[in-house]
C-alpha cells in the first residue's frame, strides 16, 4: 500500500511530460469557446483568474470521456491550478494525479471505460462553490451523465458530490446520507458509492487515506468486471 504523498509524487511522475507545462491546454476542445455566466461570483472569479494566470484554461471545463462509459466519476470542482489550468478535469494537480492513478491501479482507465465530471464546472474560491452555484450547475452534470445503458457505477467524491448525484437521479439526500463506502441503488443497473475527496487536505489530516480510496475504486471496478490486470 502506498503512502498518500508516495502515491501522489508517483502519479505525478507518470504524468510529467512537456505537454504539461502550464499553458499547453489552454485551447482543450472542451474550450474556451465553451463558456456560462449564470454563477455571476464564479464568472468574475475566471475573469480575475484570466488576468492573474493568463496561460491558464481559465473557463467551464467540460466532462471527459465516453458516453457510453461503465463508470462515472464525480468530483467537486476544477481545482485551481489543476483542472482550471489545464481544462481536463481532474488533470495537473496532486489530487487528479491520484486520482488517474487509481483509476490506472483498478483498470478503470482502461479507454471508454471511465467518465469524469465535476458538480460544478468553474473553479470557485477556496474550492468551495455555494449551494446556488451547484444548483445553477446541475443541468450540465444531468447531461453529462453516460447513458443508462451502460452506466454501472457512480464514483462520487465528497459530500456535495454524492448529494448532487442523488438529486440527479431523483433520490433524497436525507434519506441516503454520506458516508464514505456507502452505496445506493440508483437504478436498475447503476450504484452510487460514496468516497471522501482525495483532496490533500483530507489526506493530511488523515479524514481518508489512500487504501480507503483504494478500497472504493477497485469497488466500482469490480462493477464493471475489471480489474488491475484488465
Ligand atoms: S459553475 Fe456551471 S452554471 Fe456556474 S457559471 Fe460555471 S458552467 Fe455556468
Amino acid at each position: 500500500m502506498l503512502e498518500a504523498t508516495d502515491c501522489m509524487r508517483r502519479s505525478a511522475a507518470v504524468e510529467t511530460h512537456p505537454d504539461q507545462q502550464i499553458g499547453k491546454y489552454a485551447s482543450h476542445p472542451g474550450g474556451k469557446t465553451n463558456t456560462c455566466d449564470r454563477c455571476p461570483r464564479l464568472a468574475t472569479f475566471r475573469a480575475v483568474n484570466s488576468k492573474r494566470y493568463p496561460t491558464f484554461h481559465n473557463a467551464p471545463v467540460s466532462s471527459e470521456g465516453a458516453r457510453s462509459a461503465g463508470v462515472w466519476l464525480v468530483g467537486l470542482a476544477p481545482g485551481m491550478k489543476g483542472a482550471n489550468r489545464t481544462g481536463r478535469p481532474f488533470f495537473g494537480d496532486a489530487s487528479g494525479s491520484l486520482v488517474r492513478h487509481l483509476l490506472a491501479q483498478t483498470g478503470i482507465a482502461y479507454p471508454g471505460r471511465c467518465r469524469l465530471s465535476n458538480i460544478v464546472r468553474c473553479v470557485p474560491p477556496e474550492n468551495r462553490p455555494i449551494p446556488a452555484e451547484i444548483a445553477a450547475c446541475a443541468p450540465f452534470l444531468a447531461a453529462d451523465c453516460p447513458d443508462d445503458s451502460t452506466l454501472r457505477a457512480v464514483l462520487a467524491l465528497g459530500r456535495e458530490a454524492h448529494m448532487a448525484v442523488l438529486r440527479r437521479f431523483g433520490k433524497s439526500p436525507a434519506v441516503h446520507p454520506f458516508r464514505h463506502g456507502a452505496m445506493v441503488d440508483l437504478s436498475d443497473n447503476a450504484t452510487l458509492i460514496a468516497s471522501y475527496h482525495c483532496s490533500r487536505r483530507n489526506l493530511n489530516i488523515g479524514r481518508v487515506t489512500v487504501a480507503d480510496l483504494e478500497a472504493v475504486f477497485a469497488t466500482a471496478a469490480g462493477m464493471v468486471g475489471c480489474g488491475p490486470r484488465c
